[in-house]
């Protein structure tokens, strides 16, 4: 078959298809280069470049948990303000990171509070100044310990917060009627995991804080995650949190026997896989590896 006698037995419409399609997606994307999604129960996610966002529609106003950068939460105002065009009641940040508070600044008049927990707000401080960004930052003005109760809404917003792990101040923002948990950058699904060394990061804990996490929770409990190296694993359940964990102690005792076998810091963070971690991928395996030296070695000295 030649190729005249191809495309009109397959129809004009083989070829122009894909092509109008591909014209269709690329103009949808570039107006839309975010993802919206309702989970349940009034509880949504945004999803752009960045950690994670949670939204919490409730009757009079609405909940937003992480900011992403500027641009991004931009969208997601814009978005809400027009539909369903409500005021906002308050942002939480799960913890300091860029790609979670940058973009708390385009709240800045729109929203009255923002509350994080302590170090959360100490840290954002802290790299604000080394980076002289502090004219870019809006910081939270409520800041809490352990646990807080945010009760202004139609139904409360509590949060936890277990002690250093991935930073020394990631905080869990619960939302009990829908039973979700945004967990922030407690998880990283199934994608090697940034571990913040210099905010006070602890693997060691990071294994209790999400053994607490598992104790506190139940099985219906829907948890968003920070990061997922596939999109549509930005959500899951407590057998994912367990399969963090499991990733962060095979990741210790790795290092660990690596540095009693006598091995250096520099042939440790070689390394191309972690024995017993199987479904962890994308960048930033040696980051790890090496956060985990760092850690032991500090612990055996
Ligand atoms: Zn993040
Ligand atoms: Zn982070």
């Amino acid at each position: 078959m030649n190729r005249r006698s191809f495309v009109k037995n397959a129809g004009v419409g083989f070829g122009a298809i894909p092509l109008l399609r591909k014209d269709w997606l690329s103009q949808f994307i570039q107006e839309n280069p975010y993802k919206m999604k309702m989970l349940r129960n009034d509880v949504g996610i945004f999803t752009e470049k960045g950690g994670t966002i949670a939204y919490y529609i409730s009757k009079n106003n609405i909940a937003v948990v992480d900011a992403e950068f500027p641009e991004q939460s931009k969208h997601l105002i814009d978005a809400l303000q027009k539909d369903p065009g409500k005021p906002f009641g308050i942002l939480i940040n799960t913890h300091h990171h860029g790609d979670h508070t940058s973009g708390n600044i385009s709240f800045k008049g729109i929203v009255p509070h923002v509350a994080a927990h302590t170090n959360s707000l100490l840290n954002q401080q802290r790299v604000a100044r080394e980076k002289n960004t502090e004219d870019q930052q809006l910081y939270p003005d409520i800041t809490y310990g352990d646990t807080w109760e945010y009760k202004k809404m139609k139904e409360n917003i509590k949060t936890y917060y277990w002690g250093p792990a991935h930073t020394n101040g990631d905080s869990v923002i619960f939302f009990p009627h829908a039973n979700i948990a945004h967990v922030g950058d407690l998880v990283f699904n199934r994608r090697w995991a940034f571990i913040d060394r210099s905010a006070g990061a602890s693997i060691k804990n990071w294994i209790i804080v999400l053994d607490k996490m598992q104790g506190q929770f139940d099985n219906d409990t829907l948890f968003v995650f920070g990061h997922a190296f596939d999109p549509e694993k930005i959500t899951g359940s407590k057998a994912d949190i367990k399969a963090m964990q499991v990733y962060l102690e095979n990741l210790l005792a790795f290092v660990n026997s690596q540095i009693k076998a006598g091995k250096t810091k520099d042939e440790i963070i070689k390394a191309t896989s972690i024995p017993g971690v199987t479904e962890w991928q994308g960048d930033g395996i040696d980051h790890g590896l090496r956060a985990a030296y760092e850690e032991e070695i500090q612990n055996i000295m």
